[in-house]
């Protein structure tokens, strides 16, 4: 076995997230990161992969990242898991209803695992590091697994997430990518909640040499 782990990328629901299935190579064990929709096929997926899925992680609290989030734990049995600071924003009744307003959709309901800056998840081998990154949301993280950033909404390929949507900060957001990414190593691989860029996945250090937000704001 030549890969460190398996990685899927799927792009789901009407939102077109990128949902993530990474599973240990050796114990099959696996994340789930916003399971955002079409939860029989992911389901599908899991069981043809073979892999036990041990944790739904959500890189935030929007209503098309959380979308599956349900369905997927009563099938699967596992817990829910985001950062405490989204999972009390949008337990907020005023914030649920101005992102209803504004997604659509609700946002997330409770999750079961409150999540911190730091906190490190195992799945098998799997190292799964919590990167907190506010500025899309009070409370969206990025994934670190194994030289693998998901990114969710915070950062896209040559783009960021929204910052006009209740509790988003365009200069916290700046702040995470100059503090909390943009100082991973170079190789490190880029995994986006949507595919908005010109190529599904990136690189930090293909994002230092293009992204706008990066070149413009942060390196200039
Ligand atoms: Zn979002
Ligand atoms: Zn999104």
């Amino acid at each position: 076995m030549t890969n460190r782990l398996i990685l899927k990328q799927i792009p789901v629901g009407p939102f077109q997230v990128m949902t993530y299935l990474v599973a240990c190579p050796q114990t099959r064990e696996a994340v789930i990161i916003d399971p955002a929709g079409e939860e029989d096929n992911l389901l599908a997926l899991i069981e043809k992969q073979g892999v036990k899925v041990k944790y739904i992680l959500n890189t935030h609290g929007h209503a098309d990242h959380v979308f599956g989030n349900q369905k997927l734990k009563d099938s699967l049995k596992v817990p829910v898991c985001m950062h405490e600071d989204d999972d009390r924003f949008f337990a907020d009744e005023a914030v649920r209803e101005k992102s209803l307003e504004e997604l659509g959709l609700p946002p997330s309901d409770p999750a079961d695992i409150r999540l911190k800056d730091g906190d490190v998840l195992k799945a098998g081998t799997l190292r799964v590091e919590v990167i907190h990154t506010p500025g899309h949301t009070p409370g969206s993280v990025c994934y670190l697994i194994d030289g693998n950033l998901f990114s969710g909404d915070t950062l896209f390929v040559g783009a960021v997430g929204r910052t006009d949507l209740i509790g988003g900060s365009l200069d916290t957001l700046l702040e995470s990518l100059e503090k909390r990414l943009i100082v991973l190593p170079k190789e490190t691989m880029v995994w986006p909640g949507h595919d908005y860029g010109d190529s599904p996945t990136s690189t930090i250090g293909r994002e230092m040499e293009e992204n706008p937000y990066i070149t413009d704001f942060i390196l200039s």
